[in-house]
């Protein structure tokens, strides 16, 4: 293992707040550094992160690094590239992982290629070998087999999927080092935040109830009966890829291989047949609801519940129950909605 004695993970923040992926990142790390008897560490770069940095800690790192200046409150891949590779070439981990976020997926390419080491994309698990090296797992051909990758350079970097990892629990009793470096400010990198808006997309990766459409909707309107039922469950709207690939909705709405995973309470599939593809994406749901009008199609392998029957008739339907029940629980009388 030479030198390399630790194992690196970034802890992504947005508006000061840290990305639950970075918490992520802090459950595996632990699991890989434990077992190789190293130290698990963050790095954190913001403005005002002092107090977040001890979530770090209480999540399952040994030491924080933080890089805490206003230069750094908002994410720019060449102030952020340049600490953090200084800092990968003094400290020498043996592992570096990111999220695979939109921050992540910027940054990890030009720090791999600063440092001449390999990156994986998008791992979706992590393991060791006989010989401690990094088994970096990936699908591969359309998802149909799962690519073990491993690192001949150091350090081994690979960034993780959102949402496929366990975060631990928060342990409020853990003690580590929370340590100031000095920032490398950069003055001008070419690049001017002029103005921040908020993307108008939907965060499928966090939501608990996902209503998703697939080929048996009909016509880009009919994502609207969808919505109704999602918003009657207090959930968002998912797709399949040909949908999105149509054009009738975005692609942060999409769900599979190519787009989010998700992990919701509840996945109702609409008339999405379950190809592997998709199913990629929402497998680990809590709980799966197919309704299909093929008894034969491949979602119903993977359903907890399954309706046979035309996504026309079956989500009127149960929009109405719903909408039934909540009424009836909303009564004065203080019951619930029944037992129906
Ligand atoms: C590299 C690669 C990456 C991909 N990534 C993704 C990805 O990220 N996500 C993804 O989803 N796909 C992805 N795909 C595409 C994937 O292979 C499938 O083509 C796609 O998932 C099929 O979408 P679907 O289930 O909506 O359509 P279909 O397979 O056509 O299924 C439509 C289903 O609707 C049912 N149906 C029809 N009418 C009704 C009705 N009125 N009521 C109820 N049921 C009805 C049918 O019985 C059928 O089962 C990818 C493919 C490739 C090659």
């Amino acid at each position: 293992m030479g030198e390399h004695r630790s194992i690196l993970i970034f802890a992504e923040q947005e508006d000061g707040e840290i990305h639950q992926v970075s918490y992520e990142l802090l459950g595996k790390g632990r699991e890989l550094a434990d077992r190789l008897g190293v130290e698990l560490n963050a790095v954190l770069l913001g403005w005002q992160m002092e107090s977040k940095s001890s979530e770090l800690i209480y999540r399952g790192a040994d030491n924080v690094f933080l890089y805490d200046h206003p230069s750094l409150r908002d994410f720019d891949v060449i102030r952020y590239g340049r600490n953090i590779v200084k800092l990968v070439r003094e400290t020498r981990p043996e592992i570096f992982l990111i999220g695979a976020t939109r921050i992540g997926r910027t940054l990890a390419p030009r720090i791999a290629a600063a440092l001449k080491t390999g990156l994986t994309a998008d791992c979706i698990d992590l393991a060791l070998d006989e010989d401690a090296n990094l088994i970096q797992i990936r699908p591969a051909f359309s998802g149909n087999i799962m690519a073990q990758i491993r690192t001949k350079t150091r350090p081994q970097m690979a960034t993780v999927r959102y949402r496929v990892m366990r975060m631990r629990e928060r342990d409020t009793d853990r003690r580590g080092k929370i340590i100031k470096m000095k920032v490398e400010v950069i003055e001008e990198t070419g690049m001017k935040i002029i103005e921040k808006i908020r993307a108008d997309e939907v965060n499928l990766a966090d939501a608990e109830v996902i209503v998703s459409g697939g080929r048996g909707l009909r016509r880009p309107e009919d994502f609207k009966l969808l919505q109704e039922l999602a918003e009657a469950l207090g959930g968002v709207v998912g797709s399949s890829r040909p949908l999105v690939d149509a054009g009738w909705i975005s692609k942060d709405h999409q769900v599979g291989f190519s787009g989010n995973t998700v992990k919701p309470k509840v996945y109702i599939a609409c008339g999405i047949s379950g190809s592997p593809q998709h199913l990629f994406g929402m497998r680990d749901s809590d709980v799966i609801i197919a309704i299909n009008k093929d008894p034969t199609a491949p979602i119903f392998n993977v359903s907890d519940y399954g309706v046979i029957g035309d996504l026309y008739e079956v989500i009127p339907l149960l929009i109405r129950e719903i909408k039934n029940k909540a009424r009836r629980g909303g009564k004065s009388d203080g019951k619930a909605g029944g037992d129906d």
